[in-house]
This record gives C-alpha cells, structure tokens and sequence, in this order.
C-alpha cells in the first residue's frame, strides 16, 4: 500500500515537473505591480476617512491643521461647516457621511451633542 502510494506521488512529481518542463517558456507571471490602489478614492470629495466617516479633507480629527483653513460651524460644536449636517442637510448624501446613532443630526464623530451628554 505504501509503496503504491508513494509511486503515485513520484507520478505526479513527475507530470508536474513535465508539465512545467514544457509549459511556459520561463516567463515570470507576476503581475506589472502599480496595483497598490488607495481603499476608496475616485469620488468627487477625494479620500475617505473611514475612521470617522467623512471625507478627508474635512475630518480635523485626522488633521487638526484643517481648522485653520476650513469654515468652521460655531453653532454645532466647531465642526468644518462643510460637514455641519445641521446646517446643509444635503451634505449627508453628498459625502456619505456616517450620521450621529443617536439622531442628533450630526456627523458621528463630530456630534457635539454626545460630547455633551455624559449618558452617552
Ligand atoms: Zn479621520
Ligand atoms: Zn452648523
Ligand atoms: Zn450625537
């Protein structure tokens, strides 16, 4: 039994390393790399930061130099105003923004409500 097996796996060994021998003449089939693709651009916003769900460009708890730049909603908790749902409603579908569970209409992340509310 054993000698039978290990004749059949010489076997394969065997068509395989002819298979080889004969297939391709050598060529490396690796693919031409530039494949790294960042996970989720291509929208008109640019990068997404999943982390917070909103958009990079407007997340300053990636990037706290951004709040120097960007307009800022003093009226919702100092939130980029270009994510201040409360105030642009049509911001949620445009960005794909990751909304507050609670249903304060803010942005998840950026919900000054929750800072505010210790039950939370
Ligand atoms: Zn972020
Ligand atoms: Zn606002
Ligand atoms: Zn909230």
């Amino acid at each position: 039994m054993g000698r039978f097996l290990s004749a059949a796996a010489i076997g394969m060994m065997v068509a395989a390393t002819a298979f080889l021998g004969t297939g391709c003449g050598g060529q490396p089939s690796s693919p031409p790399g530039a494949a790294e693709t960042a996970s989720v651009a291509g929208e008109d916003y640019g990068l997404y930061c999943k982390e917070h769900g909103v958009p990079e460009k407007f997340c300053t708890l990636c990037h706290e130099e951004l709040k120097e730049s960007l307009l800022l909603c003093k009226e919702h908790g100092d939130i980029p105003e270009d994510i201040c749902t409360l105030c642009h409603p049509e911001v949620e579908a445009k960005y794909d923004l990751v909304m507050c569970p609670e249903g304060h209409g803010l942005p998840e992340h950026f919900c000054n409500q929750c800072e505010a509310d210790p039950a939370a």
